[in-house]
């Protein structure tokens, strides 16, 4: 259920890169439980978004709050402490360890000390919800790209996120497994998370958003429900300009 109450404020949000300013003073609200969808044309600071977010970069200015507290100056581990995970646009398992044990690392994250089969217990749990059961004990090398951002998202579940950040998770899928990423979204959101994530496809974005913000420039440029947003001339526009 979305909640009127907002879990992440983020305030004027500034990130500059040397004299390239990739975020230009963002102000953004997510509510509780909500799954917003992040869109905006190649460079307008979608990525760097969800990078200041989770603590990856350093924010140049601004403030970033999460369920009442100041996250923006905290490193990543940190901000991971306090329930946010997230995924990346180029998956990044740990290589030299299995699936299973990829996944019992981040369990170890989330929630209080747990015995070792507990945790191995969660991570099993995760890897069959994310479809990757009998691929235990195969190195993130053997699997297929469609695995290997199933296997993020089966980390990202691990560590028992309330903000789960997920960028561009549906690339490079079929339209099956997009089909199976999209059911995967909705029973995570179903399980209590908020879900914030950057989409190129816009059919995922329509069916998935409750709400969308796109960024152009570093900035927020129209904010609200999918269909009106994508549907807006001045939204298309700016992707028909790139
Ligand atoms: P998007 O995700 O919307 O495609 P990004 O957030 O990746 O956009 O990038 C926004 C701008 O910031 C781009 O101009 C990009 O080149 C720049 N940028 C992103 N990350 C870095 C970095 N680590 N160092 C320098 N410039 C960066």
């Amino acid at each position: 259920q979305i909640s009127e109450r907002s879990i992440l404020q983020v305030r004027g949000v500034t990130k500059r890169f040397g004299g390239l300013q990739a975020l230009a003073g963002v102000d953004l609200d997510v509510r509780e439980g909500e799954i917003f969808g992040l869109v905006g044309p190649n460079g307008s600071g979608k990525t760097t978004l969800i990078n200041v977010i989770s603590g990856f970069y350093p924010l140049t200015s601004g403030t970033i709050t999460l369920d009442g507290a100041e996250i923006g100056r905290d490193p990543a581990h940190e901000i991971a402490r306090r329930g946010v995970a997230r995924t990346y646009q180029i998956p990044r398992p740990f290589v030299n360890m299995t699936v299973l044990d990829n996944v019992a690392l981040c369990a170890t994250f989330g929630g209080p000390a747990r015995s070792q089969a507990e945790i191995r217990d969660e991570a099993m749990h995760w890897i069959g919800f994310t479809g990757l059961g009998g691929k235990e004990d195969v190195l993130p090398a053997g699997l297929n790209l469609h695995e290997r951002k199933f296997l993020e998202l089966a980390r990202a579940l691990a560590a028992r996120p309330k903000l789960l950040l997920l960028d561009e998770v549906l690339s490079g899928l079929n339209p099956t497994e997009i089909d199976n990423a999209i059911r995967l979204v909705r029973a995570i959101r179903a399980q209590g998370a908020t879900i914030i994530f950057v989409e190129h496809l816009m059919r995922a974005v329509v069916e998935l958003s409750d709400r969308v913000a796109v960024l152009n420039e570093g900035k927020l440029f129209a904010l609200g429900a999918p269909r009106e947003v994508m549907r807006d001339p001045r939204v298309v526009s700016i992707y028909l300009g790139k």
